[in-house]
């Protein structure tokens, strides 16, 4: 007498939806970033962010920004 089992008993089978679920999941999935804008836009100078100053205008009146007077505020 034999036991007659056909539900996952072919090895090749078995390999093949090994092969079929580690080629659907990448090993390693970089997350980007999540929305971690640390000034709040709303809340001050949209120029500068309410931080007063201009990254890229620093050779100009220092960096101070134009729009707000380097105050930060809108
Ligand atoms: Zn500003």
């Amino acid at each position: 007498m034999s036991e007659s089992i056909e539900h996952e008993s072919d090895p090749q089978a078995l390999l093949l939806r090994l092969c079929e679920m580690a080629a659907a999941v990448p090993p390693e999935t970089p997350k980007p970033a999540p929305d971690l804008s640390p000034a709040p836009v709303d809340a001050g100078c949209p120029r500068c962010f309410g931080t007063g100053r201009l990254h890229h205008y620093r050779h100009r009146a220092a960096g101070l920004c134009f729009r707000c007077g380097g105050s930060g505020l809108r």
